[in-house]
């Protein structure tokens, strides 16, 4: 049977990584795939992971139809035998329930990749929808770790190092920026409760005057 399988985690768990394994894999053994994504860090209409690796993919806008995208290929004589849609936290919640129906109606397996809640510690829309829909969910392996050496579990958005809870739900960003600009690291729950990224941590070890307060 079929299947809608979503691999969800935190940022720098290996998403991407897997996603681009699956592809290789299969077109490795003849299948062709139609790979989704939506603002990946090497930019449109590509599919790339921190190794290193990329590979190209459709870019998707706000209102495109998934399923009539991968219904327009079938009827211009292409192949899907399968669907990988990476950044899957950024389709809207209808974009997934056309993923559905690609597993549902053309009997093609489709694996999504997303990162679970955002920021705000907040689910996705397209994330919450794909965990309402989805045969599984996988949660990926790959440990991102916290600065002080926990499982990392949350998301965080930082301006110049520092955690910040305010702002639209998503921002295009990166793990390596300079001073003032958006970032995102991943903490453990204790550290993102605390909003203690490594850079105020490294700052309340240098002077403990400005130690972060503590919420529990
Ligand atoms: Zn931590």
């Amino acid at each position: 049977m079929p299947e809608l399988v979503f691999f969800s985690g935190t940022m720098d768990c290996g998403k991407s990584t897997l996603a681009l394994q699956i592809e290789h894999n299969r077109s490795a053994r003849g299948l062709a795939g139609m790979i989704f994504t939506r603002d990946d860090r090497a930019g449109r209409g590509k599919l790339s992971s921190r190794l290193g690796l990329v590979t190209d993919a459709v870019e998707v806008g706000d209102g495109q139809d998934l399923y009539a995208h991968v219904v327009d290929h079938l009827s211009q004589g292409g192949r899907v035998d399968y669907v990988i849609a990476d950044e899957a936290q950024f389709l809207v919640p209808e974009q997934i329930d056309q993923l559905a129906r690609v597993v549902d109606d053309l009997d093609v397996d489709v694996y999504a990749f997303g990162i679970t809640t955002d920021f705000r510690s907040k689910l996705f829309p397209g994330s919450q929808r794909l965990v309402e829909l989805a045969d599984r969910v996988e949660v990926l392996q790959v440990e991102a770790l916290c600065w002080c050496g926990a499982r990392a579990t949350h998301n965080a958005r930082t301006v110049g190092g520092v955690m910040v809870v305010e702002g639209a739900q998503v921002v295009v960003g990166d793990v390596a920026q300079s001073a003032d600009e958006i970032g995102y690291e991943v903490l453990c729950r204790r550290h993102h409760r605390r909003r203690t990224t490594a850079a105020t941590a490294r700052a309340a070890a240098l002077s403990p005057d400005v130690l972060p307060v503590s919420s529990g």
